[in-house]
């Protein structure tokens, strides 16, 4: 029987909404989980980089949230270490200002579920930008108050901002992010990995 992670790669439920954006491409997964992993990174959707070279978190944001975790890509990437399962599984386009368009509802109503059942419970789970905050926590807040109120889900769950460029202004308005919240997180991040 096909293996959840292939179904999701063959999936194309949305096709003809890619088409209609102005990058009119085509769905492209980026499937990366397994079960065992001891992190969980709940993301958004791969952006147009991501979506080139099929692999998760390959672009600056990436590398700035491997810094925020303590990981070099060797670990990253290990998928007995990390899984990576964001709101979307494709690169949903661009709006009109050029930013990444939301991840289609319909591919977390059609797959999280099963994948979330498949990968089990896993000791640290580090959700990245708002729609992420939203799904798992079920909050309304914004990014800043969430964030803010890390230690009321620490040290199972943390609560990110998204790692993009487009946050540089937010990380140097709230110093406290990574003053007090990323040892934290990198401290747990090594028990987990050596647990
Ligand atoms: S975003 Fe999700 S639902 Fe849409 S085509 Fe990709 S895998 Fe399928």
């Amino acid at each position: 029987m096909e293996s959840l992670s292939d179904q999701i790669r063959s999936c194309r439920l949305c096709a003809e909404r890619f088409a209609a954006t102005a990058t009119g491409h085509s769905p492209r997964p980026v499937v990366w989980f397994r079960p065992g992993a001891r992190i969980l990174v709940a993301g958004q959707a791969p952006g147009a980089r991501v979506h080139d070279s099929g692999r998760p978190f390959t672009d600056p944001s990436g590398d700035r949230l491997r810094d925020w975790l303590g990981l070099g890509p060797a670990e990253f990437y290990d998928l007995s270490r990390v899984s990576i399962v964001p709101m979307a599984f494709c690169f949903p386009g661009y709006d009109a200002r050029q930013a990444d368009l939301p991840p289609p509802p319909i591919c977390h109503r059609t797959w999280h579920a099963k994948v979330m059942r498949e990968l089990g419970a896993v000791p640290l789970t580090v959700l990245v930008g708002g729609h992420a905050h939203r799904f798992h926590l079920g909050t309304r807040s914004s990014v800043t108050e969430t964030v803010r109120a890390w230690r009321d889900h620490a040290p199972r769950v943390f609560a990110l901002p998204h790692p993009s460029w487009r946050n540089t202004g937010w990380l140097k308005k709230n110093p406290w992010f990574e003053a007090e919240l990323l040892p934290v997180l990198r401290a747990r991040v090594q028990e987990v990995l050596n647990d």
